[in-house]
């Protein structure tokens, strides 16, 4: 009973602690009564991703719709879109560059001068896998990105979770809605507040039972860790590992918080405790998407942030706002170009820059989408497209990384608006 009294974020710890030894001592095989322990993993975690994601879409219409009629007209929302924007393509640069600061500096891709291609020995049989993973993709993939912002369908585009064309549809509905008689307006905005609200509700929930579902999402990845795996982390690619986890600490730990201090005068210590629970549930479920009602939820109730700013603000930074997604991209693409004895110069860094800023704004928030988007890049400076196969087997665990850095980022850029727009009462403020 002790363990329901202590807070969510403790709970979750613990159940993290506990999945890890589970995952170990079970691995991939064991079981009881001819139900493998690893079944019974992935079904918990399944069954709580299941919860999140079947509130995602009411969610996602119903903040943006309720969070653009309460923004106030033109002017309100020109202010906020821009400074929103602004944050978010900012924070997403400086994520990029410090990857590759770190990725050339310390050249994870060369081993005593040698391209590590020849050490990492590329196994076929994986490359194959990860091409018919992602399918063939090249620059007018960015395109499509674009494109989907415009859905033909909008309940396939709900169906299908492509969730920037239900941003895009929700935005004009929010709008256009406060632009009729106000007879019907009004009654609109209630319904759609009615919809937020239960929505928020439902979440808080499910979040009771975060720490059941972590438990069963990351005990099913510990279980399912391959021997070989382990033994290609003893290689160039633990060094990858290790240059994208600094990376990201650097943007997570220093970058992110001197913003935090500096343009929102909060304590950032205190806005790490705040989202405690959403990050943790980020780590686990690797996935932005999923995370977004715990996010939202913690933004408003945990840090103060006012419903207007986060309804609209957090909804639009799960899908556009990846500053963890777009500093692996970067770092990964360098890195198979070292591997492959690849010679890179400033101007297709630049484009490495440049693409990993565009399709992470375009990729979903869901797991694994890093390498779509790296095989645009891939294909962008002429790389084949097999490489990918090399960071497949630690893709899985620094998804978990990235993905609460990615929440993170979105939640500091609510805080961060919702002080430039004058709001009092955040985290102490
Ligand atoms: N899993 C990440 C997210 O949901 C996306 C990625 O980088 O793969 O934010």
């Amino acid at each position: 009973m002790l363990m329901f009294r202590l807070k969510l974020h403790w709970q979750i710890l613990i159940a993290l602690g506990l999945a890890l030894l589970a995952g170990i001592i079970t691995g991939p095989d064991s079981g009881l009564f001819g139900i493998r322990f690893y079944d019974v993993y992935n079904f918990i975690g399944t069954l709580f991703l299941n919860a999140l994601k079947m509130i995602i879409v009411p969610l996602i219409i119903s903040s943006i719709v309720v969070g653009i009629a309460g923004v106030g007209g033109v002017e309100g929302l020109g202010r906020l879109g821009g400074k929103t924007f602004l944050y978010y393509m900012a924070t997403s640069l400086l994520a990029i560059l410090t990857g590759l600061f770190l990725v050339n500096l310390i050249a994870p891709g060369i081993i005593d001068g040698q391209p590590a291609q020849l050490v990492l020995g590329l196994d076929s049989q994986q490359a194959a896998i990860a091409v018919e993973k992602v399918g063939a993709r090249g620059v007018g993939d960015i395109a499509d990105v674009f494109l989907s912002m415009l859905p033909p369908n909008i309940v396939a585009a709900a169906a299908a979770g492509q969730m920037l064309g239900l941003i895009v549809f929700s935005l004009l509905f929010g709008f256009f809605m406060t632009r009729i008689p106000d007879k019907y307006s009004e009654s609109q905005l209630t319904f759609w507040q009615g919809i937020y609200h239960t929505m928020m509700n439902i979440t808080e929930f499910i979040m009771k039972f975060a720490p059941l579902g972590v438990f069963g999402l990351v005990a099913k990845v510990i279980a399912g860790i391959q021997p070989e795996q382990l033994g290609g982390m003893a290689s160039s690619l633990g060094l990858f590992f290790l240059t994208v986890l600094l990376a990201l600490a650097t943007h997570a730990l220093i970058t992110l918080p001197l913003i935090l201090k500096l343009l929102g005068r909060v304590n950032p210590v205190r806005q790490y405790v705040a989202m405690a629970p959403a990050l943790l549930t980020a780590f686990s479920t690797a996935s932005s998407s999923a995370t977004l009602p715990l996010t939202m939820d913690c933004v408003e109730k945990n840090a103060g942030v006012s419903n207007r700013t986060s309804s609209f603000v957090l909804p639009l930074g799960a899908t556009v706002n990846m500053d963890g997604t777009a500093l692996y991209e970067c770092v990964a693409a360098i890195f198979i170009a070292q591997a492959y004895g690849i010679e890179l110069s400033i101007v297709t860094q630049f484009v490495i820059v440049l693409v990993a800023l565009l399709t992470s704004i375009g990729v979903a928030g869901i797991p694994a989408a890093s390498l779509v988007a790296i095989t645009i890049i891939l294909g962008t400076i002429g790389l084949p497209l097999e490489a990918l196969g090399m960071i497949l087997a630690v893709d899985r665990i620094l998804d978990m990384f990235r993905t609460s850095v990615n929440v993170f980022s979105d939640s500091c850029g609510a805080v961060i608006i919702a002080r430039q727009e004058g709001e009092q009462g955040i985290l102490g403020n």
